[in-house]
């Protein structure tokens, strides 16, 4: 899927996002920044050590990164020059403030984007892998929020990287819903 929001060219597509050659990808931590498993495992590998050794002098200055925060990186050994990590909440039952805090961990993904100066950027589907949010509903929340940012801000462009073919149909599917309504 290929579309236009403005100026900024929207894609969703099938892939690893540690391959993908846009200025930043955001990475799915958690509030340790330590790594993890998953897209986080999948970054610190691909990346080499360097991303850990700045992820510890952000917490070192400032903590834990609360659910829905996102700090910025270098890329190490990526094509992507900036990693940037945030923190989707583990879903619950869905009266935990999820919906809003996985709304926020996108928008202040993008925010901090912004801020650098950075013009392309790849997400991966957060809190829909081991933190089990619906991924039916995550991917309204993530596609609403990029479409609503975009309304007053533009990038060259905004890639959506699922990792499978079934989470990209899901993807694809709420595209369309957000896209009608
Ligand atoms: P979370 O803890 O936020 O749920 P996970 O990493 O467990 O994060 O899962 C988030 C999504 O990232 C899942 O859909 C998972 O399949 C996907 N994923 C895992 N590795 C990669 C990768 N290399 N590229 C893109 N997506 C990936």
């Amino acid at each position: 899927m290929d579309a236009y929001v403005g100026k900024t060219r929207v894609r969703l597509l099938q892939g690893d996002i540690t391959r993908q050659d846009t200025e930043a990808i955001v990475n799915a931590a958690n509030s340790s920044l330590m790594g993890g498993g998953g897209v986080d495992g999948a970054i610190h590998r691909a990346g080499g050590p360097q991303i850990l050794e700045e992820c510890k002098e952000i917490v070192a200055r400032q903590g834990r990164l609360p659910t829905g925060e996102a700090v910025l990186t270098s890329g190490g050994r990526l094509a992507a020059r900036y990693v940037i990590h945030t923190v989707g909440p583990v879903w619950q039952d869905g009266r935990h403030g999820e919906p809003e805090l996985l709304r926020n961990a996108y928008y202040n993904s993008l925010s901090l984007a912004k801020k650098h100066g950075i013009r392309s950027l790849s997400f991966p589907s957060i809190s829909t892998g081991a933190y089990r949010f619906p991924i039916e509903k995550a991917a309204r929340i993530a596609l609403s929020t990029v479409c609503d940012f975009l309304k007053e801000h533009a990038f060259d462009e905004v890639r959506f990287v699922l990792f499978s073919e079934k989470d990209l149909r899901v993807y694809e599917e709420a595209w369309l819903e957000i896209s009608d309504s």
